[in-house]
Parts: structure tokens; C-alpha cells; sequence
């Protein structure tokens, strides 16, 4: 611990807290942060940590440090300015957008703040890794990045400013990519759990390449921005988004011969699901849209499931959903649109859950009517059969087949395979076995310390204000003295003392305040234990010892506290 070990004392340390809720505050975590005189805004997106809330994202930081060092990782820094000609050369100057903060110097040279550091590590490693011999090379720093993110908001959790481990790997081969990602995903998984944090590794949407070569950790938090589904029995988690599904279908009504009924006005899933007398599930969703290429598309999906956008955008890019003009121009009819009799000219997609389905009750493209038992390659011809759907709570896992839980969370970091995106682009090679030149395979590392610590607060609170695991609290243990002077007060410095001599991080709450304020104030700042040191305990030779968390007291003889707190807090983590 890189933390120097004395008796911070309460009167002396910079924590202003607040007695009311501020307004702007929605989250626990930035209410609780600024109440506790953890952190306060300069500017939107823009934090300074203060002297609590620096102790404990150092302490993250430390356990990072210690997690990619296990790994093989080395730690060094970069500028945090970056020469935009870098950008320029990887393409990102356009890409990125509005984003990235970009200024220029007094030479009029464009530069970048960086917001993570691809090009830079690129460029720090061209022409100086040269062969196959040196590598795996995998280098991280711990540094502040930048984004001007569109919506900064929730305190630390989406800043424009923000602490960030960023790491980056450079392999020969796929199977080294492989291995050190995996060993990264291992690490992570540590960090998450030596911080108290309850993450899920979550299969990131990792475009065309398909596969496991990005994962993001979800900590677990109602807040979180992020919709999941996962699987209790066998580990399976995925963004909403992302899932790669199919979700098990009803048949629809009637005996399976073409029929057409009027619907009158029937224009939803659920008029005609109710219309028929069946669950939404037997009715099947139709979507017209056009393609990035011009292409107008029907998508078909279960009539309770949505069409994915991000599948959608893989499958026609940058496509858009059909005007009222274009579903006039197109000969569509809102909400009776449907497979058969589709106009000339549009293409068909349907989703593969659809597959075995012979029964369907479907929209017949003429106002007001819909059919039942409509039946593909009989009644109509499929284009293609894709991923289309949105998986939801309820939906099979699609490893095991068990019914996913929802949940929401909060992206505290990411692994990704980057191949050679940034190699190529920038001309970074070594020459391998052969003596052939090749651009590196890279990975990609990002842990969002800042937003890890906003996450931890997220998971653990309650009424009363934060409940830090011990391994990440600002301080271990405050001891509280009921007296401003006299015996409870010289016993409590005391065993402040000689907690810190034994190696425990204490606050010495010395205040003149009443004992109620110092209560709320120490439950607010969330020190995982409290030793409470009054008159009438030293009478019976006993203090009074308080566990944030559970919230259990209980007396602890005063010549034992020293030692069975110590030993206690050698136990947890740390
Ligand atoms: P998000 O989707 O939340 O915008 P991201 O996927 O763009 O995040 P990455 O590029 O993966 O973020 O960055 C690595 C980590 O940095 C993220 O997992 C997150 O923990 C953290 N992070 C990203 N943006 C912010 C931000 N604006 N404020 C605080 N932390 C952030
Ligand atoms: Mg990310």
C-alpha cells in the first residue's frame, strides 16, 4: 500500500459534508460522494477528488496495479496531449467525432486530449519492437483521459474527465493474442471482486468478427445504463443488445390453410394478438425499412420480441425505419404489413427463430386485414433467415437452454481484441519467424477507475450513506471518542494510535460535536468499523465496536481492541 499510515484526525481532515440531498444528485453514488465531502464538481463532467475519495481511488488503483503486474503487464505513461497527425494516420481525427477534445498550439499544430491511447502506444513502439522474439509485449498506464461526452451526468460515473487504466498489448500470433487476453479478462474479473464489486463479464457487441473477443464487466447496479441478460446456471451474460438468440415461438391460429381475416383497425400486436385470442408470441412483428444501399426491407420477428437495432445495423448499416411516404411509395400499408403479397422489390428477412414455424398469424398488406396460417416457402419466399431479435428476461439462455434474468449495469471495463486495426493503419510491424514483416496483433485494456469507484459506492450504501469493503475505504476504522477531553478522549487516542502502529488506516474522530452528528457523520463517510469509546463503557473496562455493514455492536474489552481489530482487517482483503 502506497498510503502513508498515520491518525488522520476528523477536526483536521478536508471532507466539507452536506446535511441535505443536493438536487442535481439522482445516483446514490454522486449523492452520497458529495455529501460525504468525497468529491465536488468544477464544471460539468469535471471532478476534483478530495482527501477521502483520492485515499480510495488510490487504493483501486493499487489493486489494478498489483492484478496487471500478476498478469505480465508493465506500467509506464504517456502524454496525455497527442499529436493529432497520429490521429490522422489512424483514422480516428474523422472518426471519432465531437468527442474528442481537440485544441491546438501556439504553432497552430492540432493536438488531441486523449481519450484512451491506441495511436500513441503505436507510435511509441514502431521501429523500436522489431521482432516476434520480444513479443508479447503488454504495456498499461494509470492516467487521467478525456471526452466530451454529449451528456456528462451521475458524478463520476460519466465525466469529461476521468481516471482511467488503459493498457495495450502487441502479439505475434492470434493464439498470443488469445492468451494474454484471457489472462486480461482473468484479471479483470480479480479487480472487480478484490474492490467488493459484483460484475458480470458480458459479451460486448463485437461487431462482424462474431465470437468472444470483447468483453465488458457489468458491475450490478439498478442505475446502470446498460440493459443484461444472464444465465444463473451456467454464466451466461450478454447485453441486451448484443445477445445472439433465437427465442422459442407459438404457432398461430387456425388449421394451418391460408386465410384471410378482417381486422379492422387492428394495427397492432397487441389488437391482433387479443383479436385472436392468443399470446403476442403467436403473432409475428413486421418492420419496413431501407438499407444504407438504398434496398427497402421487411423484417419479421416474434410479435413480443423487437427488432435489434445494432443486428439490424450489422445486417443493411446505416439504414433507417420507413417514412410514411417511403411505405406508401413501397406499396405498404402501416401495421397490416406482412410476407405475403409483399410488393415486388423488397427484400424479406426474418428472423431465425421463425424458422420451424408453419403457422403465422402475419399483417396481409392490405389495409385493415391480416392473415392466419401463412406458411414460408408455401404462401411466400424468404430472402434471408438472420439474428434479428432483442433477448429479454425470460428468453432461453443460448448455451443452456434455462431462463435468463435481467438485470441492469454499469460498464466498469473492457477487454478487446483489436487485431490490426491500429498496426495496419499506422504501419507498425515486426518481423516474425521468417523474417517476413507483419503488423502487430493488438488487444486492448480499459478499467474506468473513477467510474469503479462511483460503482462500489453504487452497490454499497444505504440510508445512512456509503458502506466501503474494506479494501477500497478511505480508512479502516474510525474511532469515535464520546468526550471532547478527559479519560474517553485520551483512551481513544490511544487506541487510535496503537491501531495505527499495528498497520490499520484510522480516522480519530475528535471533534467537539455531539455524538449524533458524529455518528451520522461516520456512517455517511462509510469507515467499515467503528470503535466508540464513552465513560460508561471504560467503567465495565469495555468500548463499544460497530460493523458499518451489518451494523452490529458489540462490547469489546478495552486491553483486546487494539489486537482483534488488527487481526480482523489482516483477514479481509487488502
Ligand atoms: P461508455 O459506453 O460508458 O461510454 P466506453 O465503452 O466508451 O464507455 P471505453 O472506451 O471502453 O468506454 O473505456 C474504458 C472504461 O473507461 C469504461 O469501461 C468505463 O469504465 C470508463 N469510462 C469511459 N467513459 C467514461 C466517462 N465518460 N466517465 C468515466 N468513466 C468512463
Ligand atoms: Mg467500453
Amino acid at each position: 500500500m502506497s498510503l502513508t499510515n498515520r491518525v488522520m484526525k476528523m477536526s483536521n481532515l478536508y471532507a466539507p459534508t452536506l446535511k441535505e440531498d443536493p438536487a442535481e444528485a439522482e445516483l446514490a453514488s454522486h449523492r452520497l460522494l458529495l455529501r460525504a465531502g468525497m468529491i465536488r464538481k468544477q464544471a460539468a463532467g469535471l471532478y476534483s477528488y478530495l482527501p477521502l475519495a483520492w485515499r480510495s481511488l488510490r487504493k483501486i488503483e493499487d489493486i489494478v496495479r498489483d492484478e496487471m503486474d500478476a498478469a505480465g503487464a508493465q506500467e509506464l505513461l504517456m502524454p496525455i496531449l497527442t499529436d493529432a497527425e497520429l490521429w490522422r494516420d489512424s483514422g480516428r481525427w474523422d472518426a471519432y467525432g465531437p468527442e474528442l477534445m481537440r485544441l491546438h498550439d501556439r504553432h497552430d499544430r492540432d493536438f488531441v486530449l486523449g481519450p484512451t491511447h491506441e495511436e500513441t502506444v503505436t507510435s511509441l513502439i514502431t521501429n523500436e519492437l522489431r521482432s516476434y522474439k520480444q513479443l508479447p509485449v503488454n504495456l498499461y498506464q494509470i492516467q487521467d483521459k478525456f471526452r466530451d461526452e454529449m451528456r456528462p451526468r451521475f458524478g463520476l460515473m460519466r465525466g469529461r474527465e476521468f481516471i482511467m487504466k488503459d493498457g495495450y498489448s502487441f502479439n505475434a500470433t492470434q493464439e498470443s493474442l488469445q492468451e494474454t487476453y484471457d489472462a486480461m479478462k482473468q484479471a479483470y474479473a480479480n479487480i472487480c471482486e478484490r474492490c467488493g464489486l459484483h460484475a458480470l463479464p458480458v459479451v460486448a457487441d463485437s461487431g462482424q468478427i462474431g465470437g468472444d473477443t470483447s468483453v465488458e464487466f457489468m458491475a450490478l447496479a439498478d442505475a446502470g445504463e446498460a440493459a443484461l441478460v444472464y444465465c444463473d446456471e451456467c454464466g451466461f451474460a450478454a447485453d441486451e443488445e448484443a445477445a445472439a438468440t433465437t427465442v422459442p415461438v407459438t404457432e398461430g391460429p387456425g388449421d394451418g390453410t391460408l386465410q384471410k381475416v378482417h381486422t379492422p383497425g387492428l394495427g397492432t400486436i397487441e389488437a391482433v394478438a387479443a383479436f385472436f385470442g392468443f399470446p403476442e408470441n403467436g403473432t409475428r412483428k413486421s418492420l419496413a425499412l431501407i438499407a444504407e444501399d438504398g434496398t427497402p426491407v421487411v423484417c419479421i420477428v416474434p410479435g413480443d420480441h423487437e427488432l435489434n437495432e445494432v443486428k439490424a445495423e450489422h445486417l443493411f448499416g446505416a439504414y433507417h425505419m420507413m417514412t410514411d411516404e417511403e411505405l406508401e411509395a413501397n406499396g405498404l400499408f402501416k401495421g397490416f404489413i406482412g410476407p405475403v403479397n409483399l410488393p415486388a422489390g423488397i427484400r424479406l428477412v426474418v428472423d431465425e427463430s421463425l424458422r420451424e414455424s408453419k403457422k403465422w398469424a402475419c399483417g396481409a398488406n392490405e389495409v385493415d386485414y391480416h392473415f392466419t396460417g401463412a406458411c414460408p416457402d408455401r404462401d411466400f419466399e424468404v430472402d434471408e433467415w438472420a439474428d434479428l431479435v432483442t433477448v429479454k428476461a425470460g428468453d432461453p439462455c443460448p448455451h443452456c437452454g434455462r431462463p435468463l434474468s435481467g438485470a441492469r449495469g454499469i460498464e466498469v471495463s473492457q477487454v478487446f481484441q483489436l487485431g490490426t486495426k491500429y498496426s495496419a493503419a499506422m504501419g507498425a510491424t515486426f518481423a516474425d519467424e521468417n523474417g517476413e514483416e507483419k503488423p502487430f496483433l493488438m488487444g486492448c485494456y480499459g478499467v474506468g477507475v473513477s467510474r469503479t469507484l462511483a460503482a462500489i459506492v453504487e452497490q454499497h450504501n444505504d440510508e445512512n450513506g456509503i458502506i466501503w469493503p474494506v479494501s477500497v475505504a478511505p480508512y479502516e476504522v474510525s474511532v469515535i471518542a464520546l468526550d471532547k477531553k478527559g479519560e474517553a478522549f485520551e483512551e481513544a487516542a490511544r487506541i487510535a494510535d496503537e491501531l495505527a502502529a499495528a498497520g490499520v488506516e484510522v480516522v480519530f474522530d475528535d471533534r467537539a460535536e455531539r455524538p449524533g452528528v458524529k455518528f451520522a457523520d461516520n456512517d455517511l463517510m462509510g469507515f467499515p468499523y467503528q470503535v466508540i469509546v464513552g465513560k460508561r463503557g471504560l467503567a465495565n473496562g469495555t468500548v463499544e465496536f460497530k460493523d458499518r455493514a451489518t451494523g452490529e455492536r458489540e462490547d469489546i474489552a478495552l486491553d483486546t481492541v487494539v489486537a482483534q481489530l488488527a487481526e480482523r482487517i489482516a483477514g479481509e482483503c487488502r
